[in-house]
């Protein structure tokens, strides 16, 4: 199986921790070179360290940018005019109760999980599509969840988002038929990353329950069907998203593929 990446360029959005980190180091580990994104140059550049020491030989470079609107997304593009490989991994979420989202709320989510991909992809699909015959090339996975398909109560707005990534990848791998180029989501279900002690933190303020029982309730009463009963890791997801990248891949395109511990059952 031919899971070399030497000699392309991959982005990853929102790399500077969780799924999108492990995704990078996964990546660097196959060869790639390494596009590594966030809000600030600080974290880039912890970012950058960390995978540096964690695979050797690593080449890596930063884009320290905003996603959530067009000029940020802009900035990247003018410095990266082309990519091989697109991750759009970037995404927020958080609890709210469903009458407790504002407009705005809406509009935001909208922006950074859903706008900074459809930016992203509408300028360096073309770039990969450009190429002739057998010289096109290319990848590019959204990181949606399985939220886009079992809709958390608790977070209308992220799961709207996350099945709208699905559908724009679907939508976008319509062109590049007969070519080199996939276009694949990838739905992990919850996932541990750095950010999920807050998350619990905030769950367990707005039940009005402790840290512990908000934790406890994950896979009772949040996700039940889950079949793994626990989070997974963000190198469990990212293993599937750096397979996809990988020219191994090939005969993936236009899918949703989980990553969610079985917590979707028989979708279709
Ligand atoms: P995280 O919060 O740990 O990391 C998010 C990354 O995105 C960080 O690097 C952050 O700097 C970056 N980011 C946030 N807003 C940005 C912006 N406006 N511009 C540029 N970068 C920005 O998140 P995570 O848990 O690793 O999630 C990554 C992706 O996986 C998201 O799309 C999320 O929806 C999806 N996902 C996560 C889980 C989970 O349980 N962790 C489950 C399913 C899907």
């Amino acid at each position: 199986m031919d899971l070399d990446l030497s000699g392309k360029l991959a982005l990853v959005t929102g790399s500077t921790r969780g799924i999108g980190l492990a995704a990078a180091k996964g990546l660097a580990a196959m060869g790639a070179e390494v596009i590594i994104n966030g809000r600030t140059q600080d974290a880039v550049d912890k970012a950058m360290a960390d995978i540096a020491e964690t695979v050797a030989g690593a080449v890596l470079h930063g884009a320290a940018a905003d996603l959530s609107h067009e000029a940020g997304c802009g900035s990247v593009t003018e410095a990266f005019p082309a990519v091989d490989i697109l991750i759009n991994n970037t995404g927020v979420y958080g609890p709210k109760p469903f009458f407790d989202i504002t407009d705005e709320d809406w509009q935001s989510i909208f922006d950074i999980n859903v706008m900074s991909g459809v930016r992203l992809t509408r300028h360096y699909l073309q770039g990969m599509l450009a190429e002739d015959g057998d010289d096109n090339w290319g990848r590019i996975i959204f990181v949606s969840s399985e939220a886009g398909i079992v809709v958390p109560v608790e977070m209308v707005h992220y799961g709207f988002s996350k099945g709208a990534q699905m559908v724009i990848a679907r939508g976008a791998a319509e062109s590049t038929k007969g070519t080199n180029v996939t276009v694949n989501s990838v739905l992990p279900g919850p996932t541990w990353v750095e950010a999920t002690p807050a998350n619990l933190a905030e769950r367990a303020r707005l039940q009005g329950i402790t840290v512990e029982e908000a934790m406890a309730r994950a896979f009772t009463e949040r996700r039940p069907t889950s079949l793994i009963q626990r989070y997974a890791s963000a190198e469990e997801v990212a293993n599937l998203i750096c397979y996809l990248c990988s020219k191994a891949a090939s005969a993936t395109n236009g899918a949703a593929l989980r990553v969610d511990g079985g917590i979707v059952g028989n979708p279709f």
